[in-house]
């Protein structure tokens, strides 16, 4: 069988990662990690892309860069699967709504370029090489600074008709309560992502408070952190509880930065769902920690550029 490769890329709001992805088991061969530039539009972010393409393709030099078979992209926003265009921006990347990634990066590297959401992209890489690997269905959810998701069932991603699906987020939580980036209130992501952690720490210990001084002073017991860690236990618990309502997943997935703290509010979480869903559908182990960290957009993206331009039987 001819190796075949890929080229993954996560466009996020801080930065791009990049990397040489092996076909045949996700392997990372070399990998490529640039500040997004923000300052000047899509052009400039596109450009970026493909600067990351060549020197990635100019490491592919040992393993043959004829063997990439494609490029995969996930970016934040709302993604069009069919036609690689950005439907609805985020505010994180100013300019990047209506951005025709597949076209452009296609025009310039002469490789064939699929684009997915950046939290479908990263269900896609959990559920081929990572802690989803061999589940039929499973949620991924990525507590970073939002709160991302996406949705595997049986080979397929949830993605709806203009690539807005599975904006688990942005489920209402709360009625009427703290606005949310996306214009509504009350959403997910208020209460149950980095920002919203922050934001609530900076009400007692000022504006310069962190999501990472809230989980650091956690663990030494200051009363304060613990209160705000076992909060965010209770909304990330309720917000858990619609999604396996909706999805009925085989397993969910806490991936992303805040996931790494785990052990400071996960045995809350899954007591609260052993109390409300019983033993009757639920063990408590419906819930794991993802497996392929920061890497897991990347990874997924080269995936689905393989499933997408491989050759089957090569
Ligand atoms: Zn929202």
């Amino acid at each position: 069988m001819v190796e075949q490769l890929a080229v993954g890329l996560d466009v996020g709001g801080t930065k791009i990662l990049g990397g040489l992805v092996r076909g045949a088991d996700g392997h990372v061969l070399a990998q490529i990690r640039l500040t997004t530039p923000l300052a000047d539009g899509s052009a400039e972010i596109l450009r970026s892309l493909v600067a990351a393409v060549q020197k990635l393709k100019a490491r592919a030099d040992d393993y043959r860069s004829d063997r990439i078979v494609g490029i995969g992209v996930a970016s934040a926003g709302h993604v069009d699967w069919e036609s690689g265009e950005i439907t609805d921006g985020t505010p994180n990347i100013p300019g990047w709504a209506g951005t025709s990634i597949a076209a452009n990066i296609n025009a310039a590297t002469g490789l064939p370029v699929c684009c997915d959401n950046d939290g479908n992209a990263a269900a896609w890489g959990e559920a081929w090489i990572g802690a989803g690997q061999g589940k039929r269905s499973l949620v991924a959810i990525t507590l970073g600074t939002g709160f991302g998701a996406g949705i595997y069932d049986r080979g397929h991603l949830l993605r709806g008709e203009r690539g807005g699906g599975a904006e688990l987020g942005h489920i209402i939580l709360v009625p009427d309560g703290r606005p949310c980036n996306c214009g509504q209130q009350g959403c997910v992501e208020a209460y149950v992502s980095g920002t919203a952690i922050s934001r609530q720490a900076q009400h007692f210990w000022g504006p310069t408070a962190t999501t990472q001084e809230v989980f650091s002073r956690a663990r030494m017991a200051d009363p304060i952190a613990c209160e705000l860690t076992a909060e965010f236990a209770r909304y990330l618990a309720l917000a858990l509880l619609s999604i396996f309502n909706i999805c009925d997943p085989e397993v969910i997935l806490l991936g992303g930065g805040i996931a790494a703290q785990a052990d400071l509010f996960l045995s809350q979480v899954r007591s609260r769902l052993n109390r409300i869903l019983g033993g009757r559908r639920w063990s408590g182990e419906q819930i794991q920690i993802a497996a392929l960290g920061e890497r897991a957009g990347m990874i997924g993206a080269a995936g689905q550029a393989i499933e997408r331009f491989g050759l089957r039987h090569a």
